[in-house]
């Protein structure tokens, strides 16, 4: 993941190898992403999470190309300044965190994608919807993988509206704006995750990171995924760090 606001500087997904020459904290030793084997994982009750009520509505957000992925923020509104009101809790969240940004990795084919792994399973794409605590400045970043459906029934229509509008944006800095029902992209319901603390996943790889990563995959159509690849960038996900002595929770679901 990365925040709008983080480095400009030159890297490329390339060479992630090399990310630690430049930005130190991507060489240590609690990064992101990662593979959850789920059977070390250690099982936790977390209360559900709470969306904030704006987060049931249509957003408007603006979409843009940064150079390394296409990231939606909220469209800042001149005329009324009113903007909606996106937050998370619960979830084992220790506060109210609050909407910094949402974008999707992926990968050159339908076997590569997520930056997550699950028992060493790859997805072809992985969503990240950033969240930022205000006051502590402390990031948490809820986390969903994708499978291909080759039924457009079957599509969530929302990341539909994602890649058709990032399509468009060929060069870097180019922007677009979109509505997007954000409920229904995440397709919000009690579900079960894995919890555990990395990092961004680009540079600078900030360590901190609180992570879920959710368990029941988004449907998307290869289609839809190939006008990001056609379009945009072939290559946007930074391979699995390691885990070192971290524990991965996996929330239990009564
Ligand atoms: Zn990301």
């Amino acid at each position: 993941m990365s925040c709008a606001d983080e480095s400009d500087e030159h890297w490329s997904y390339d060479n992630p190898s090399t990310w630690p020459d430049h930005f130190p904290a991507a060489g240590g030793s609690c990064q992101s992403p990662i593979n959850v084997v789920s059977s070390e994982t250690v099982p936790q009750q977390y209360p559900p999470f709470v969306f904030s009520p704006d987060y049931m509505g249509l957003t408007l957000l603006t979409l843009t190309n940064n150079g390394h992925q296409v990231a939606a923020t909220l469209k800042k509104d001149a005329e009324s300044k009113t903007q909606p009101d996106l937050w998370i809790t619960g979830g084992g969240l220790m506060d109210t965190f609050h909407f910094v940004n949402f974008h999707l990795h992926w990968g050159r084919g339908d076997r590569h994608g997520s930056e997550h792994e699950i028992d060493g399973n790859m997805f072809p794409a992985e969503a990240h919807v950033v969240h930022k605590n205000n006051k502590t400045g402390e990031t948490a970043v809820l986390g969903f993988l994708f499978d291909i459906t080759n039924s457009p029934d079957e599509e969530n229509a929302q990341w539909k509206v994602y890649s058709t509008a990032a399509s468009t944006l060929i060069n870097i800095g180019d922007t677009v704006d979109c509505t997007i029902n954000m409920s229904q992209l995440l397709n919000i319901e009690d579900k079960q995750f894995f919890r555990y603390i990395g990092s961004l996943t680009t540079p600078p790889c900030t360590e901190g990171v609180i992570w879920t990563i959710f368990m029941d995959n988004i449907p998307i159509l290869e289609q839809d995924l190939n006008l990001l690849r056609t379009n945009i960038m072939r290559k946007v996900y930074r391979p699995v760090q390691p885990i070192n002595d971290r524990v991965i929770y996996k929330n239990q679901v009564n």
